[in-house]
């Protein structure tokens, strides 16, 4: 029903900027918006770069999110799946 074109913007295995290799996880991370707002999201899907620390997240998840003007200032490995409910 949601025919979409093919998406080419899925994460790729190597970087676009160095070459590295990218790692796929999930992570915690900080965007900085338009307005220069920092806004934290954890657990999201993503690949990240070792060599360069570029950050690699799906389009659509950025549309979602509504980061669309928005630049990675921070990512780091999330060594810990969400838990529900942790009291
Ligand atoms: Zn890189």
């Amino acid at each position: 029903m949601d025919d979409q074109p093919y998406d080419d913007a899925t994460v790729d295995e190597t970087c676009r900027f160095c070459g590295g290799t990218l790692l796929s996880s999930v992570f915690d991370t900080a965007f900085r918006d338009a307005v220069a707002e920092e806004r934290l999201f954890f657990a999201i899907p993503g690949a990240l770069c070792i060599p360069c620390r570029q950050l690699y997240v799906d389009r659509q998840l950025i549309g979602i999110l509504g980061l669309g003007g928005a630049q990675c200032t921070f990512a780091i490995q999330s060594d810990r799946v969400l838990r529900a409910g942790a009291a």
